[in-house]
């Protein structure tokens, strides 16, 4: 049945719905779209002015009636009517470039592990509302896994941590299954929140959200660096309210975001004991896979081996592993069929 369903998935799409990043696959073009989850909004109208890039450069630069919205928090919708726009747009661009009279899309989406009926339902409206014809979810760490080439539906178990923006979702993958998981509210942002109040108390220096990224995907490092690195960072000196300069060193960057880092490598080794003991077997041998933006943080696949005694591996391309996971799953409707998640319950 579901087989039929999908035989015609020509021209369907998956999306990695993330807090940071939203992705599109679409089945005949790979993924057409890699943008900011970010949403302006004139309030006096409610119309929208710009989506994704565009929107992400109007962040702080908007008169009192535009708003820009960052639709997710923590990798759940927490603007339902902007999530919808922001869907539409995106489904919608994607669509005019490609057809015209083509049927509207079947679409496949991530969501994450710890979401209440509530959050699914949700996610699952908001595409249908923007145009899907038929909405499957799966879960985003399973679709990272996939996306990653890992064996999912065989009797050897992976482990996959994806450090996004707003969370960092472990999970154990056996046999089409996650067998256990945790997922705390804590990476990217947390890691640039940590450099924006290290700056404030070291320099007495105020930095903005876009700033302390840059200084972490410059100079951030979880782990010792060969090579020692520095930036000039600009902010404003809260002593005078005037413009500051500071130079600020891999070594202080490792400090500040040393405590999210610490949280993040507890909570691996906690499922890691919760994990049955020959699934950890299999971990040890195949390794930790990381998956997510965060996973580009430079030492961070060295500190969790360190920590753990297990090898660990940087996923190729982590950014868009949910996404090209969600693309592999259009192709392969075998596969989706033994890992899709029902779909929700009337509420
Ligand atoms: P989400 O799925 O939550 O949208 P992503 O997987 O797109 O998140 O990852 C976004 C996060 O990855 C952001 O916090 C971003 O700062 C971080 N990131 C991206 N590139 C790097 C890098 N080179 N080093 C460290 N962090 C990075
Ligand atoms: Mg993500």
């Amino acid at each position: 049945m579901l087989n039929k369903l999908l035989g015609k998935f020509s021209k369907d799409l998956g999306i990695d719905l993330g807090t940071k990043n939203t992705l599109v696959y679409s089945s005949d073009k790979g993924i057409v779209i890699n943008e900011p989850s970010v949403v302006a909004v004139n309030m006096r109208t409610d119309e929208i002015l710009a989506v994704g890039e565009e929107a992400k450069k109007m962040i702080g630069k908007t008169p009192a009636h535009i708003q820009t919205i960052k639709p997710l928090v923590d990798g759940v919708i927490s603007d339902f009517e902007v999530t919808e726009k922001m869907i539409k747009y995106f489904i919608d661009k994607v669509h005019s470039e490609s057809f015209t009279l083509a049927p509207r899309p079947r679409v496949i989406i991530g969501i994450p592990l710890d979401i209440t009926e509530v959050e699914k339902k949700a996610v699952e409206d908001a595409a249908k509302s923007a145009g899907a014809r038929q909405v499957y979810l799966v879960e985003e760490s399973m679709a990272a896994a996939i996306g990653a080439r890992l064996p999912v539906v065989e009797a050897i178990a992976t482990m996959v941590v994806d450090v996004g923006g707003g969370t960092t979702e472990i999970a154990v993958i056996s046999l089409g299954g996650v067998v256990t998981w945790k997922s705390l509210r804590l990476a990217g942002n947390a890691m640039d929140n940590d450099i924006i109040e290290y700056i404030r108390e070291e320099f007495s220096i105020l930095v903005g959200e876009q700033v302390a990224e840059k200084i972490k995907i410059k100079i951030g490092s979880a782990a010792t660096l060969n090579e020692p690195m520095e930036m000039e960072v600009r902010g404003r000196d809260l002593i005078n309210g005037l413009p500051k300069a500071v130079v600020i060193n891999d070594s202080q960057v490792r400090e500040a975001i040393g405590r999210t880092i610490k949280q993040i490598v507890e909570n691996i080794k906690i499922t890691l004991e919760t994990t049955p003991p020959e699934l950890v077997a299999d971990i040890y041998e195949y390794g930790i896979f990381l998956t997510g933006g965060g996973a580009l943080l430079r030492g961070l696949d060295k500190e969790i081996a360190r920590e753990t005694k297990i090898p660990v591996r940087v996923a190729d391309d982590p950014l868009t592993c949910v996404v090209r996971g969600t693309g592999i799953l259009l192709s392969d409707p075998e596969l989706l069929k033994k890992i899709i998640l029902p779909v929700s319950e009337e509420l």
